[in-house]
């Protein structure tokens, strides 16, 4: 049976009687709008742990842009059904108080390096730094023996690890794989703001993920060649606009030039369709 605490202390009061009995605890943080790939997530917590939290917060402090915090689905009645069903043992659901009693945990002292400059931290500004400051208040308030993240968001999961090392060195962080749409479209919440039509031409950028991967293995073309090539089939799309298709390193994320450079790579992509901005990855 899914227990909701919309309280800090209710919640610890729980998670330290199961620690005190020796229990490990899973953690799935989300903003909600749950779907498939947030419940893998939660299957594997399960799967692993002897309970599983799940947060939903959406976070107002890593939303660059006022509009899509404004728009972001919110349904947690269906959420709950949703958790509920897969056996998730405790739904933290805090409002902004809860997390914010104050203007000063809005912001850490941690630099998680060069890896939060790339791609989604030099499109978006203060995203990171406030995706940063609400996962250190939630693992500070679940204290989990693991976490759990998706590598859909594969930027966030490299800083989380950076920040788990500095702040919580015995949590770990666990990166799970991205849950796609029957045609490749990579499952988001966001995804509920496109039109039918739109949501079928996405898997564009799935399909030019793969093709891309194709073509850095094939090691005929230049690398900037198959991100141009990618970012101009992508955009033959109305609507559709690329504000990066960038084979990285998958260390660090800073842009890989040529084959020569022996770095484990990943492309990622970030592709506005209408107001609706869409990331995906993958690993080579
Ligand atoms: P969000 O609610 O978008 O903040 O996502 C919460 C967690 O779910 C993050 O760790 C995401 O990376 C993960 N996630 C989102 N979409 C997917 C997906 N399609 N497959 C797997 N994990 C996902």
């Amino acid at each position: 049976m899914l227990e909701t605490f919309t309280k800090i202390a209710d919640l610890q009061q729980i998670i330290h009687k199961a620690k005190a009995m020796g229990k490990t605890v899973g953690f799935v943080p989300t903003m909600g709008a749950l779907h498939a790939g947030h419940l893998s997530l939660a299957k594997q917590s399960l799967g692993e742990n002897d309970f599983t939290v799940c947060s939903i917060f959406v976070n107002p402090t890593q939303f660059n842009d006022k509009q899509d915090y404004i728009l972001y689905p919110r349904h947690i009645g269906v959420d709950q059904k949703m958790l509920q069903e897969v056996g998730v043992d405790y739904l933290f659901l805090p409002d902004e108080k809860e997390i914010y009693p104050d203007e000063s945990y809005k912001t850490i002292d941690f630099d998680p390096g060069i890896v939060a400059e790339q791609l989604e931290g030099a499109h978006r500004p203060g995203h990171f730094a406030g995706v940063g400051a609400v996962v250190k208040r939630l693992f500070e308030v679940v204290n989990p023996d693991k976490a759990y993240f998706g590598q859909k968001d594969y930027q966030q999961y490299l800083i989380i690890k950076e920040l788990a090392k500095h702040f919580f060195p015995n949590q770990y962080i666990e990166l799970c794989p991205t849950l796609r749409e029957p045609n490749g479209l990579a499952m988001s919440s966001r995804n509920q703001r496109l039109t039918a039509e739109e949501r079928e031409k996405a898997s564009i950028i799935y399909k030019m993920l793969q093709q891309s991967r194709e073509k850095i293995l094939a090691k005929t073309q230049s690398f900037t060649d198959i991100e141009q090539e990618a970012k101009a089939e992508i955009e033959k799309n109305r609507n559709f606009q690329v504000d990066y298709f960038d084979i990285c390193s998958a260390k660090d994320l800073t842009k890989v030039q040529n084959h020569e450079q022996n770095e484990p790579l990943i492309i990622c992509a970030a592709v506005k369709v209408g107001n609706v901005r869409l990331i995906d990855n993958l690993l080579i």
